[in-house]
């Protein structure tokens, strides 16, 4: 399903808009889809999970079990 290792953009800073920095596991995530690949850093960072892809994991679980 969609879940997908952790990755985070080590883009943001100098986007036009304040991008609080976030890892993404779920595959599903439209901020996670909006990371090109080679800006995806495979780990946490020490950042927190996003949102989205908090709320997502919970459905899925939710859905599962
Ligand atoms: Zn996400």
């Amino acid at each position: 399903m969609p879940f997908t290792p952790s990755f985070y953009s080590q883009l943001g800073e100098t986007a036009e808009v304040t991008i609080v920095r976030v890892f993404h596991n779920n595959s599903a995530c439209h901020a996670a889809q909006g990371i090109a690949n080679p800006d995806r850093m495979p780990s946490t960072g020490g950042h927190r999970m996003c949102p989205d892809c908090l709320k997502l994991n919970t459905q899925e679980g939710a859905s599962r079990w």
